[in-house]
């Protein structure tokens, strides 16, 4: 017998009538001869409103007890949820997170899934009923209750889907599928058909609330396709899978992440170690830092800027005070009006132009660009809140997204069901033992075929990495990573990565548009070498790139550029330094290697 999981976000079960109406669709597929697991969110705002009234008796409250009054919304729900099936004439049973043995970590109000039993589950469903569970909450090895972080249902149903070996896993939500961006945002936004695994987790991390990112970590992991659909009609929605087809354009969707703010570091000691120091100490305040550009100045010294959430700014600020404090030396500069525009496609892995393109749109539209960074499958830039909405619109229309891609295969996703690779199962029966969301690599490699360029003194206006780009694109060059610093004194600095064999073509247009632009100077390096560090869960485990600062300070060896994604962080060393630090990150990651 096939076995379902569907899950109800909050807007679809926020009155009684929507929770009446979420128990006809369950019940719909358990008289269609499915066996029915339930995963079901909090009423409508109620966990906003819980928060609300948390912070009214109490200024910081302690994550424990949080979690004790977060994780009651889902238990309403769930109970009445299974009072609906029993009064349409059906068997069903609601569980809480630790009725079900969903155990977890002991980090409070963002705890992570360490295994889960699936026994009273199967048992009950043998015995014909609708399981319905709670969502977002789990139990630590004390029996207190945790919660997964805000909108950490979606992970439980797909948690639940990956230990019940489901043949399908559908998420009800407000909006009809995974659109090319938040369609309440921006209206001509498109429903996709199909999106991967990874431009799904990049776009979860990168604004696209319609998924919590972990749950796309779970089904990557995992191979669990996800069908994201609408609870208000029965037509079909996007799937969200590894599908082999190749996309017919660089970009899938775009994202803006809006509370952002930049920190800049300027003048600090530019040696190995810094880094690591520097993210920490910051991460030792739990604070998840995006967007590193650190650059060498010309005077030896380095300059370091970095985004975090908005609300975070205060906290990493007092870590970074102290940092310097114990550098001796640096300045700090600090912005809390910004926001990151993203776009993501793995169509982009493949494509020359696709950075140029996108620079260009913000350029039209009159957006400066503070920061660039980018990974294989998404280029982010920083730019002021007050562009955000002009500069989705702008990149949105650029990659055509309102228009119907050409070769997507149409799927029935009624009826899609999926054969789970034998690596898939035998990866959920390993992890249950080891944590089910411990960070997961997969390869560490070394890459001896990329060369740097980097253009100093770049004047602080809109148009200059645009035309930049431009011009390398236009020679037929494939650029790697990009990254351009926020700048200081009004002059950034922009370093890419090319291939060796374009090194002296790339030099010369660079050269060429750099003195038309009045830029200060172009520099090169050709002996580099790329070290990438690949797997699932790389950003949320902020341990990641600390770990690899770490392992290549002890080895005194200098990074000179990085970049990060969900699925893999970069860096780039010198080609003197490439071997000894394959061999130190592969002894750092030892044990996160699978
Ligand atoms: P639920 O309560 O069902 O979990 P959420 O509010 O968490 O629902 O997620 C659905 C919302 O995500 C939509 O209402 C939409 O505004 C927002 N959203 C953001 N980005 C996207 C996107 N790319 N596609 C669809 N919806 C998106
Ligand atoms: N109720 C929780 C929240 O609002 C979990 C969820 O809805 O996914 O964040
Ligand atoms: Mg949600």
């Amino acid at each position: 017998m096939s076995l379902i999981v569907q899950k109800f976000g909050g807007t679809s079960v926020a009155d009684t009538d929507k929770i009446k109406a979420a128990a006809r669709k369950a019940v719909r597929a358990h008289q269609n001869g499915h066996q029915v697991v339930m995963v079901v969110s909090a009423m409508g705002k109620n966990t906003d409103m819980l928060v609300g009234m948390a912070h009214e008796v109490c200024e910081k409250p302690k994550a424990r007890e949080m979690d004790m009054l977060l994780s009651t919304g889902e238990q309403v729900s769930v109970a009445l949820m299974a009072m609906a099936i029993h009064s349409l004439g059906f068997k069903a049973v609601s569980l809480t997170g630790g009725q079900i043995g969903i155990k977890t970590d002991s980090t409070h109000t963002k705890a992570r899934i360490e295994s889960i039993s699936t026994e009273r589950m199967k048992r009950l469903l043998d015995d014909g009923n609708i399981v319905i569970a709670a969502g977002f909450q789990g139990i630590d090895d004390g029996l207190n209750i945790t919660t997964l972080g805000r909108g950490g249902s979606d992970t439980t149903a797909v948690a639940l889907a990956a230990v019940l070996q489901a043949d399908a896993c559908e998420i009800y939500t407000d909006v009809d599928g995974v659109f090319t961006t938040d369609p309440r945002v921006l209206p001509e936004a498109r429903k996709t058909h199909q999106v991967r695994y990874d431009e799904m987790l990049e776009l979860a991390s990168l604004g696209a609330g319609v998924m919590h990112s972990r749950s796309i970590e779970f089904a990557k992991k995992f191979d669990v396709p996800i069908h994201v659909r609408s609870s208000l009609s029965d037509s079909p929605g996007s799937l969200i899978w590894d599908q082999s087809e190749a996309p017919d354009r660089p970009v899938t969707g775009a994202a803006v992440t809006r509370d952002e703010a930049r920190i800049s570091l300027i003048n600090i000691p530019d040696k190995p170690g810094v880094s690591y120091e520097l993210f920490s100490n910051i991460a030792n305040a739990h604070v998840t830092v995006d967007m590193i550009v650190q650059n060498a100045a010309l005077d030896g010294n380095a300059n370091i800027s970095f985004t975090v959430p908005k609300d975070e700014l205060p906290v990493t600020l007092d870590a970074v005070k102290e940092t310097l404090d114990g550098f001796g030396q640096g300045t700090i500069t600090s912005c809390d009006n910004v926001s990151k525009i993203s776009v993501v496609g793995t169509g982009m892995a493949q494509q020359t132009g696709v950075a140029n393109m996108m620079f260009e749109s913000l350029v039209e539209a009159n957006i400066n660009m503070e920061m660039i960074t980018t990974s294989e499958i998404k280029i982010s830039a920083l730019i002021s809140r007050d562009d955000m909405l002009n500069a989705l619109r702008a990149v949105h229309d650029r990659f055509d997204l309102h228009s119907k891609p050409t070769t997507v295969k149409t799927l029935d996703l009624d009826h899609f069901t999926h054969q789970r690779s034998a690596d898939a199962l035998e990866v959920v029966a390993r992890l249950q033992g080891v944590g089910m969301e411990a960070l997961f690599i997969d390869d560490i490699n070394l890459d001896e075929s990329q060369a740097s360029v980097a253009v100093f003194g770049v004047p602080n206006r809109q148009g200059i990495a645009a035309l930049i780009f431009d011009r390398i694109a236009a020679a037929g060059i494939f650029v790697d990573m990009i990254v351009q610093s926020y700048p200081i004194e009004q002059e950034a600095v922009i370093g890419f990565t090319v291939p060796k064999s374009d090194l002296d073509r790339a030099i010369e247009v660079t050269e060429a548009v750099a003195m038309e632009l009045g830029c200060q100077k172009v520099t090169s390096r050709r002996d580099i070498d790329k070290l990438s560090v690949s797997g699932i869960g790389l950003r949320s485990h902020t341990g990641v790139a600390i770990g690899m600062f770490k392992a290549l300070s002890n080895a005194g060896i200098n990074i000179q550029i990085m970049n990060t994604s969900e699925v893999r962080v970069n860096v780039i060393v010198d080609g003197e330094d490439g071997g000894r630090a394959l061999k130190c990150l592969r002894a750092a990651f030892a044990e996160a290697i699978h």
